[in-house]
């Protein structure tokens, strides 16, 4: 069923010409790794490719090869063909959204186990890694070469989206994408120190001040921090910085959920959720209508941040 799904998505990539593709607002690794790879592959059959551009790029994944592909929106040409990549529902798509729904074609393709399933033709695979790993698989189906560029963002997709191979996602079949992309002869130790080893001393800032609001609770069990506008402002960091924060409290030995409030605003708390064994984190965040993983999910609640600790505490100690 797969194999026919890619088939039948190659199909419409060869019947368009102006090709649109974009990604879920706050950007990760996947997402823009997926973005570029497919970009690229669809450039190189000689169509129109833009990826729009919903949010801000990180800083980390700026180095990526073909960033010019990423354009400012345009509504003026027609659509023949929109492609989603790693988003569980349209909203995801942000300022994109409008565009995909007016698209003559909208395929939808990503392994959120809460995908809503919203394209004309959906590529859902709950068990890939990584939305990169898909777009792995279509790549090698289409008549085009797997070349350095496009094994680069496609590693650094898979790589950022199982916590470096770490996570219960990965597979046998994940290593197998890993090792072909390494044949390329990507230069993994640029990929690396771009991705992982590059902290700004802004963020540092932000890891420190973070963590000594962190709080252990449930026979050390949970484990949660909190960053509010305040702390940005005396660490000159953004919000973005806050990335990674969550699942360093979850290493902590015996924590299951591990939980980071950050203030957007007086009134709208992003809420990140990590899990280490048995809790599935996602069902958590569906209750505030968000989504994701088992391990790895996120969701918006509108109050202000101590309430919100609250709401979201309630809703771990049910599952704990
Ligand atoms: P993070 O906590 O790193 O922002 O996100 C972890 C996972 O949960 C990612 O797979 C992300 O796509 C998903 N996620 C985070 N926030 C939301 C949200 O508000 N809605 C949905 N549907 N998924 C989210
Ligand atoms: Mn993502
Ligand atoms: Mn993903």
């Amino acid at each position: 069923e797969l194999d026919l799904l890619i088939e039948k998505c190659i199909e419409y990539i060869k019947a368009s010409n102006n090709i649109y593709l974009a990604s879920h607002i706050q950007p990760d690794g996947d997402n823009i790794g997926s973005l570029l790879a497919l970009g690229r592959a669809i450039e190189k059959l000689n169509k129109n490719v833009h990826i729009i551009k919903v949010d801000n790029i990180p800083k980390d994944y700026q180095f990526l090869p073909n960033m010019h592909l990423f354009k400012e929106l345009n509504t003026e040409k027609d659509i023949d063909l929109f492609i989603a990549l790693d988003s569980g529902d349209i909203d995801r798509l942000g300022i994109a959204k409008d565009m995909a729904l007016k698209a003559k074609k909208l395929i939808n393709i990503d392994h959120h186990i809460t995908n809503e399933n919203f394209g004309d033709l959906n590529i859902v695979l709950p068990t890939a890694s990584a939305t990169g790993e898909i777009v792995y698989r279509i790549i090698k189906e289409m008549d085009v070469e797997m070349d350095e560029d496009i094994s680069t963002c496609l590693y650094v997709a898979i790589s950022t989206d199982t916590g470096s191979f770490m996570y219960d996602s990965t597979t046998k079949y994940t290593h197998l994408v890993a090792a072909d992309l390494l044949s390329k002869d990507i230069d993994l130790n640029n990929i690396i120190v771009n991705i992982y080893q590059s902290r700004t001393l802004e963020r540092t800032r932000l890891f420190i001040e973070s963590l000594n609001t962190l709080d252990i609770l449930k026979k050390g069990k949970i484990a949660i921090v909190k960053v509010t506008q305040d702390m940005l402002k005396t660490c000159r960091a953004t919000l973005e910085d806050a990335e990674g924060i969550v699942s360093f409290i979850r290493d902590i030995e015996n924590v299951e959920v591990a939980c980071i409030l950050k203030e957007v605003n007086k009134e709208e708390i992003k809420v990140s959720l990590r899990s280490k064994k048995k809790v599935d984190v996602s069902n958590i965040s569906l209750r505030f209508n968000g989504g994701g993983h088992k391990r790895a999910a996120g969701c918006t609640i509108y109050d202000n941040i101590e309430n919100a600790k609250k709401l979201i505490l309630n809703e771990i100690y049910n599952v704990i």
